[in-house]
């Protein structure tokens, strides 16, 4: 059996009495979680979600890059759009994790050689150290000029030897953290 035939099984299983044909498309969390696409950390199994919980952006590194604020601004004029509401409000959670592969995106030479090789630019996906980068993207945040101030924002590092995720920096919205200027 291929592993394609694999997830085709569990998918059978899965359908079997499926009870959630009337989800409503917003997440019933209001939540959207920004993690690491390390398959070793889904967010899913970490947190213990349902379909309908939670919007989940994966990334390599969990970073906030630009193209996860373009994705966010979209959704929010999206739901916007949809619920003929002016401001949308979610609860952003990062969520990076320990022992990251991302580390090697913030080694120069690595960085230089996909530079050289693609054109493309990993330097914002690169983890140097998990609990000051989730400061820099909670600031990435702060300071994306379309993304508006209702939005909330924590941090979480996940631990992968243990399961668990330690809070690193509490909840607040970005209209807060932009009218505390410059320590994030
Ligand atoms: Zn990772």
């Amino acid at each position: 059996m291929s592993n394609i035939d694999v997830l085709k099984t569990r998918n059978q299983d899965f359908a079997v009495g499926f009870a959630q044909s009337d989800l409503a498309p917003l997440p019933r969390l209001g939540m959207i979680i920004v993690a690491c696409i390390d398959a070793r950390v889904d967010p899913t199994t970490v947190f213990g979600l349902e379909l309908g919980d939670a919007v989940i952006m994966r990334n390599n590194g969990g970073r906030i890059t630009s193209a996860i604020i373009d994705e966010i601004t979209a959704l929010s004029l999206l739901v916007g759009r949809v619920t003929s509401q002016d401001a949308p409000v979610f609860h952003i959670m990062l969520m990076q994790h320990t022992k990251c592969g991302a580390q090697q995106f913030a080694v120069p030479e690595f960085q230089a050689h996909i530079k050289e090789r693609t054109g493309i630019d990993v330097s914002a996906s690169g983890i140097t150290d998990q609990e000051s980068d989730l400061m820099v993207d909670i600031a990435r945040l702060r300071d994306a000029p379309n993304l508006h101030g209702g939005l909330t924002v924590s941090a979480m590092l996940y631990d992968i030897e243990t399961g668990q995720v330690r809070e690193i920096a509490p909840t607040q919205s970005l209209a807060e953290l932009r009218s505390n200027t410059g320590d994030v």
